[in-house]
Formats: structure tokens, C-alpha cells, sequence
């Protein structure tokens, strides 16, 4: 599954997030640095109105959505690349992770210590990134050095790896995380694997006060500014509000939200934003047994979109019955699509689309 870590500084708000998201205790919130020691991990679904849509059609018994993986990871401080605080750990459970939920610290409240006694997450956003740019600089100097052997004997993969080590270090050198590299389509499997820290998407998540959550503040204006400037995405929420709400029935939980001036709540939208951050797409299986849906990258072909739910599925690969998402709600279902002409043969080469309604035909 993929992972999105959560990272910030202490006392942010991370593990009142954590437990929002997942409605366990486990991750315990308290105004105390270091309190989250041990990573947390947990499982949640992704939201998704489509597959509710689908399944009324199909009167499915059972909906299924798609999950995601969240961590909490343990407070991180100035310093930590140095070994300060939890500073190892933190670097190595981030490195797992397949992006950065970075909460910041937009709320003000007296009674809550901040490590630097001051609320400016611009700056803790970039004590944060300059923590991640160190690490990463000390591992590549390590790499590059254990491969100097090798690219004496004219190696070819520790040639290839130490040209984009080196395409790394020159750009953290000169004050740029490593996610602002180019890299070729055909280097980019190698780059991945290199697992650099400042390399990972980052999704900025502005916790504000109570009162706040529906327009933000000072604060999450500036998250907002820095976060377009550098090509990233952000989320207001607080993560009281969203404590709250994770306790209550969901008739009740419209209601507050309603009361706060809220859509929805704050946790759906911060899902879905690491959904979107992870280039993540969404096909689904709908019949009257199960609506289901099922995650892939983007750009997955039929087969292996198949293999998600089996392997069998992609080995056997046949073809592939396909309604799109708006075929499917336009003409009312499966039969409706199919007389309209809308379901489509798609055989190995096929790119699924997001919102895609499946059927694979395989042999076993
Ligand atoms: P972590 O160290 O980043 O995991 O932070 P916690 O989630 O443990 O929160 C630290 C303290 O800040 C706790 O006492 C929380 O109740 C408090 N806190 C978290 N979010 C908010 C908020 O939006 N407003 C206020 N006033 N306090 C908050």
C-alpha cells in the first residue's frame, strides 16, 4: 500500500491528526515534546463519493473504498540530521514513506509550548526541509564515496547512480531540496530508488484554531503562498475540530459541520490531497454483491491494474469490459451502458482511467 508519513516539529498537533484519522487512542496527544516515540501507523479509507454513487446504481450490498497507509512519525527537531532528539529514527521511518504530510503549526494558544516560543510555520517549514536537505547530503557523500571503487572499474549501474547522486548534491548545495532535480523519464526508477528524504512530495497541512478552520488564517495565507511557490499543496484544518468529529456518529458529525460552516470534514479533504499528491487514481469493480474501489498509479496499463486485486488477474490477462466513470452514471448502470454502446473491449495496451468500472476476463 502506499504510505504517507506525518512529520513536523513538536507539539504541532501531528498526533491529534494521527488520532483523528485513524479514532484511536493509540497515538496518545499531550503537550509534551517527544511524545510520540514509536512511529504510529495507521490504515484508512479513502473517501469517495463515486463509489457511493455506483453502488446505489448497482444495489450493492457491500462498499468497499480503497485505503491508505499514514504514520506518525516522532517529533523531529532542529538538529536531528545531527542525531539531536529523535533525529535517527525520524530519518528512517520518513524514509518509507512514499510522501510528507508536514503539519504546521497555524494556531495560536499560550497554553501550548512551541519549541522556538513562537508561532511562524514558515520558518518551522523550512527548519523541517533544511533537517531532510542535511541528511540527505551526508547519505549521498556516504554513497558517493562507497562507489568510488567501483567507478574505477568503469561500473555502469555505480556510474549511472553516482551521476544522479551527484545531480543531488549540487542541487541541496545550493539551498534546493532534491524534489526540484530534473530527471529523465528513463532515470526515474533509478532516482526513486535512491530514497532520498527531499526528494518525496510534500503535502503542507495548516492546523488552525477551532474557530478558523473554515477560512483560515494569517498563518495558513502564508503556508499557502510558500507552498504555490514551490509547486506544493496545502490543507487547512484544525485538528481539534477534527478529533471531535472522528467521535461522533456520522448524522451528528454533519451536523457540527455544518454549525462550523464546513463542507466536509477536514480529514476527507486531507486524504484525498495525499491520494492526489501520490498521483494516485481510483478504478472500481460495482456489481450486487460488492462496490469496490481499487487504487494504481497513474499511467497503469490493464494488466497490472488487474494484478491489484490478483495476481491471476494480470498473468491471465484477457481483456478488459470498460464503462467510464460518467458512461456509467449517464446511462444508469452496467445494461445501459452496454445498449448505449459505452462499453468498451480494452485489451493489454490500455491505460486505465480514473473512475474507470472494470470487468477483467482472464485465463487461469
Ligand atoms: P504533536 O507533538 O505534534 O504530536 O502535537 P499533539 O497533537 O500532541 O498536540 C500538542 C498539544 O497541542 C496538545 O495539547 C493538543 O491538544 C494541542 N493542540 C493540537 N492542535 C491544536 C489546535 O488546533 N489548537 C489548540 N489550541 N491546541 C491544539
Amino acid at each position: 500500500g502506499f504510505k504517507v508519513g506525518i512529520v513536523g516539529l513538536p507539539n504541532v498537533g501531528k498526533s491529534t491528526t494521527f488520532n483523528a484519522l485513524t479514532k484511536t487512542a493509540a497515538a496518545q496527544a499531550a503537550n509534551f515534546p517527544f511524545c510520540t516515540i514509536e512511529p504510529n501507523v495507521g490504515d484508512v479509507a479513502v473517501p469517495d463519493d463515486r463509489l457511493d454513487k455506483l453502488a446505489a446504481i448497482a444495489s450493492s450490498k457491500q462498499i468497499i473504498p480503497t485505503r491508505m497507509t499514514f504514520v506518525d512519525i516522532a517529533g523531529l527537531v532542529k538538529g536531528a540530521s545531527k542525531g539531536e532528539g529523535l533525529g535517527n529514527q525520524f530519518l528512517a521511518n520518513i524514509r518509507e514513506t512514499d510522501a510528507i504530510a508536514h503539519v504546521l503549526r497555524c494556531f495560536d494558544d499560550d497554553d501550548v509550548t512551541h519549541v522556538d516560543d513562537r508561532v511562524d510555520p514558515v520558518a518551522d517549514a523550512e527548519t523541517i526541509e533544511t533537517e531532510l536537505m542535511l541528511a540527505d547530503l551526508e547519505s549521498i557523500e556516504k554513497r558517493r564515496q562507497g562507489l568510488v571503487r567501483k567507478l574505477k572499474g568503469n561500473d555502469k549501474e555505480a556510474k549511472e547512480q553516482d551521476r544522479l547522486l551527484a545531480m543531488a548534491q549540487e542541487a541541496i548545495e545550493n539551498d534546493r531540496p532534491a524534489r526540484t532535480v530534473e530527471i529523465d523519464p528513463e532515470d526515474e526508477k533509478l532516482w526513486k530508488g535512491l530514497q532520498l528524504l527531499s526528494t518525496k512530495p510534500v503535502l503542507y497541512v495548516c492546523n488552525v484554531g477551532e474557530s478558523e478552520a473554515a477560512e483560515g488564517n494569517e498563518h495558513s495565507t502564508a503556508v499557502a503562498e510558500m507552498a504555490a511557490k514551490q509547486g506544493n499543496t496545502h490543507v487547512i484544518i484544525s485538528a481539534q475540530i477534527e478529533e471531535e468529529i472522528s467521535q461522533l456518529e456520522a448524522e451528528e458529525a454533519e451536523m457540527f459541520l455544518s454549525e462550523m460552516g464546513l463542507e466536509e470534514a477536514g480529514l476527507d479533504r486531507l486524504i484525498r490531497a495525499g491520494h492526489d499528491l501520490l498521483q494516485l487514481e481510483t478504478y472500481f469493480t460495482v456489481g450486487p454483491k460488492e462496490a469496490r474501489a481499487w487504487t494504481i498509479t497513474k499511467g497503469t496499463a490493464a494488466p497490472q491494474a488487474a494484478g491489484v486485486i490478483h495476481g491471476d488477474f494480470e498473468r491471465g490477462f484477457i481483456r478488459a469490459e470498460t464503462i467510464a466513470y460518467d458512461d456509467y452514471i449517464a446511462f444508469n448502470g452496467e445494461q445501459g451502458a452496454k445498449e448505449a454502446g459505452k462499453m468498451r473491449a480494452e485489451g493489454k495496451g490500455y491505460i486505465v482511467q480514473d473512475g474507470d468500472v472494470m470487468h477483467f476476463l482472464f485465463n487461469t
